[in-house]
């Protein structure tokens, strides 16, 4: 076989056990592949310790970031404390990280000096950055004790974006040249790229990153350009699941998907991939293995393919926190969304769809989602930024902005099975629906619903799926 992308999250790389098992997968599977290559996230929780610390920065509140960045720098040195490293490699890598802590406390000085009303995501997304850094560098340092010959790769000197901060898309073609020209070469000498994920760099090299959860995508962007045969991501869980395995004890794995079932299922709030991931690996065909990195004998989730061939079913149920606005009035929607659209981007650098649109003789609603990608507080933040921007424009009919909960079924072929439909709104009878879609991708359907209510609307239709017994493979 030809090329293998892995990719380990944070769970997989925050304790000594985990990484150990990160070590034996790259063993093992370096011995059935021709090329390997890792991308790595920052070790779980060091992304929000980060942010913190920016914002400690922006309040000016040097004891607040000082005190994350000599936390960050005891948990990473105790982790390598407990890694077999030779003196030599570990007082290296010891002073890799002091450099890196620096330059962290140096980024956090340069916002306090330029405090600003908000934080910009320019400025956290160059301390952000260090999670990445950090983690990559253990992680080389880690295979190459182990006689694996492996170098970290800075995703900045990589991955080429727009200069969306804090939710950034890669250039294709820019990031093509410079897979080409820093990555190929390490893999054409049989040396293991462990590349930061998350993290990449506008052309002008200022840092970006690609939103929360963004790991993924660097590692599905740099599958494609390789033209690698698979992409593996590293959970702690065994591969996508029929429900957030948190809310519902009885969700149980998926084992197979296609490419837009479970593109909807991360658009719709399934936080274990990027939602932006899939396309590139459904334009490339190639695809996508999810498994449990405590358990790795056990199949995962196979992403691939189209679900055109299988009979109508639902596989999955996720939720995911949206945005409605409604008024007492018909009348055109185009001004309303598009003061969405700018505001959104405006707020959050985000380009999303209205999801829901419907209006009746005497009133108007529409409804979007807040894609995980940008963070907890996203929603709160374009709240209040709507609220602010409609309160310029009084003359206006007021939209009555809330939070819903959008609950959404995901499965193959749906459009064709009006039957099932039925079935998935007949299962949340009694719950007051604010609004419904039939996903455009013809494999989901959404409702926006009360955030209360949302709960007990997921758990009626995880019911349904395990007592239909689909995704048994
Ligand atoms: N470390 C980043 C985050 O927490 C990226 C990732 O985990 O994929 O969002
Ligand atoms: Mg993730």
């Amino acid at each position: 076989m030809t090329m293998l992308v892995m990719k380990f999250g944070g769970a997989s790389l925050g304790t000594s056990a985990g990484l150990s098992q990160v070590l034996n997968v790259i063993a093992d599977e370096s011995a059935n592949w021709e090329q390997l290559l890792v991308v790595v996230s920052a070790l779980d929780g060091v992304t929000d310790m980060l942010l913190d610390a920016a914002h400690f920065a922006r309040i000016d509140h040097p004891r607040g970031y000082r005190r994350i960045a000599a936390n960050l720098r005891t948990r990473h040195l105790a982790l390598i404390d407990q890694l077999p490293l030779d003196r030599p490699d570990r007082n290296t890598l010891q002073a890799n990280i002091d450099q890196l802590i620096s330059s962290l406390l140096d980024d956090c000085k340069l916002i306090a000096k330029n405090l600003n009303e908000e934080l910009s995501p320019r400025h956290s997304d160059t301390v952000v950055a260090v999670g990445e850094r950090l983690s990559a560098l253990i992680i080389a340092a880690l295979l190459r004790q182990n006689d694996i010959r492996a170098v970290a790769v800075d995703g900045t000197d990589v991955l080429i974006t727009d200069d969306v901060h804090g939710n950034a898309n890669p250039e294709i073609a820019a990031t093509a040249q410079r897979v080409n020209a820093v990555v190929l070469p390490l893999l054409q000498r049989n040396m293991i790229p462990v590349v930061t994920g998350f993290i990449g760099a506008t052309s002008g090299g200022a840092t970006t990153t690609l939103g929360r959860g963004g790991t993924d995508y660097t590692a599905s962007v740099i599958s494609a350009l390789l033209g690698a045969g698979e992409l593996w991501v590293w959970a702690d869980v065994d591969g996508m699941l029929s429900a957030d395995p948190r809310r519902q004890r009885n969700a149980r794995v998926i084992p197979r998907l296609s490419y837009s079932e479970a593109a909807d299922l991360a658009y719709f709030g399934a936080r274990i991939l990027h939602a932006r991931m899939i396309a590139p690996l459904a334009e490339a065909g190639l695809p996508l293995r999810i498994k449990n990195i405590f358990h790795p004998k056990r199949a995962g989730t196979l992403v691939a393919g189209k679900s055109g061939d299988r009979q109508p079913d639902i596989k999955a149920v996720t939720s995911i926190q949206g945005l409605s606005l409604r008024r007492p009035v018909s009348g055109s929607l185009a001004g309303v969304t598009r003061l969405v659209g700018n505001t959104l981007f405006k707020t959050l650098g985000m380009r999303s769809e209205v999801l829901i649109a419907s209006q009746s003789s005497n009133s108007s609603f529409i409804c979007l989602v807040i894609p995980t990608s940008i963070g907890i507080d996203g929603v709160d933040r374009l709240q209040r930024a709507l609220e602010a921007k409609m309160a310029e424009y009084p003359e206006k009919m007021p939209w009555e902005i809330e939070t819903v909960s959008l609950v959404t079924a995901v499965g193959g072929r749906l459009h064709r099975s009006p039957e099932l439909l039925s079935r998935v709104l007949a299962s949340l009878d009694g719950i007051e629906l604010g609004g419904i879609a039939l996903g455009a991708s013809n494999c989901s359907v959404t409702v926006a619903l009360a955030e209360e209510d949302s709960r007990e609307a997921l758990a009626r239709i995880h019911d349904m799926i395990v007592k239909s017994g689909s995704n048994s493979a």
